[in-house]
């Protein structure tokens, strides 16, 4: 039976008087790649800051691995190896890319220890073979496609159970972009991470995602596989446009 690593059920989320999510419910099993697709403004960050702690809901229950992790702090979540990577790619631009890598571990270096730690690096220098490149170059100094592959990298370093993705390839030059999500794709063939992503490029997301769910003014109206979401009329109509024609 598929194991579900994240369980949303009948989620509230309010900013203010504002009604941001209503009764939103889903689940990402383990290994999946679970698309959120949604236009502007329809709720699909709110969604992803409410699992990692960073918002609170107004009322339905948040279960990760089974545990209700409803309401906890986004501190008690990561320790969780519940990793959130959001938007605008936020690395620590005044230190190297080393150690913003360093930092991804650092929840649980006291308990993976030095070697593991070290492991992990290599094994995302292998991933990321560039960020190898420039380990000793500040991070500030990368280029956009770079410092997201460091953004992702470093969430890889928190030793993910699920990873949520914002946007990672907002602001990137096409080729860079596509190059981004074969790294996410790459990541669940090499560590069997599960992965809920936000991404701008529909098509682009579905291509790469086992399903989906679509977001409208903060409620889910569908979901399914990704190659029927990638052949429902409504959905090429409202979110594919030219991609599919
Ligand atoms: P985008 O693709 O533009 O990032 P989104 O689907 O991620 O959009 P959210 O950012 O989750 O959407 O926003 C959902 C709704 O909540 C929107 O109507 C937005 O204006 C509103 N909202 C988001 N953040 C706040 C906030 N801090 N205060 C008040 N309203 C907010």
């Amino acid at each position: 039976m598929e194991r579900e690593v994240i369980n949303i059920q009948n989620l509230c989320v309010n900013y203010g008087p504002i009604r941001a999510l209503h009764d939103v419910s889903l689940t990402v099993n383990e290994g999946e790649i679970v698309a959120l697709i949604g236009a502007n403004g329809a709720g699909k960050t709110t969604l992803l800051r409410t699992i990692s702690g960073l918002l609170k809901p107004t009322s339905g229950k948040v279960f990760f691995e089974g545990e209700d992790i409803t309401g906890k702090d986004a501190e008690q979540v990561v320790r969780k190896h519940l990793v959130h990577v959001p938007e605008h790619r936020q690395v620590f631009a005044t230190l190297t890319v080393l150690d913003n890598l360093y930092l991804g571990a650092f929840h649980h270096y006291s308990k993976s220890g030095a070697r593991i730690i070290e492991e992990d690096i290599k094994k995302v220098f292998r991933l990321f073979p560039i960020l190898e490149e420039r380990k000793r170059q500040l991070a500030g100094t990368l280029s956009g496609g770079q410092q997201q592959m460091l953004a992702i990298a470093r969430g890889i370093m928190s030793k993910p159970r699920l990873l949520l993705l914002d946007e990672p390839t907002l602001g990137l030059a096409p080729i860079v972009a596509k190059e981004v999500l074969e790294l996410v794709r790459e990541l669940k063939r090499e560590f069997g991470t599960t992965v809920l992503l936000i991404e701008q490029n529909v098509f682009a997301s579905l291509k790469i995602a086992d399903r989906g769910y679509v977001i409208s003014h903060g409620q889910i109206v569908k979901s399914g596989a990704s190659r029927e979401l990638l052949s429902d009329k409504e959905v090429k109509e409202a979110y594919l446009g030219h991609a599919v024609s």
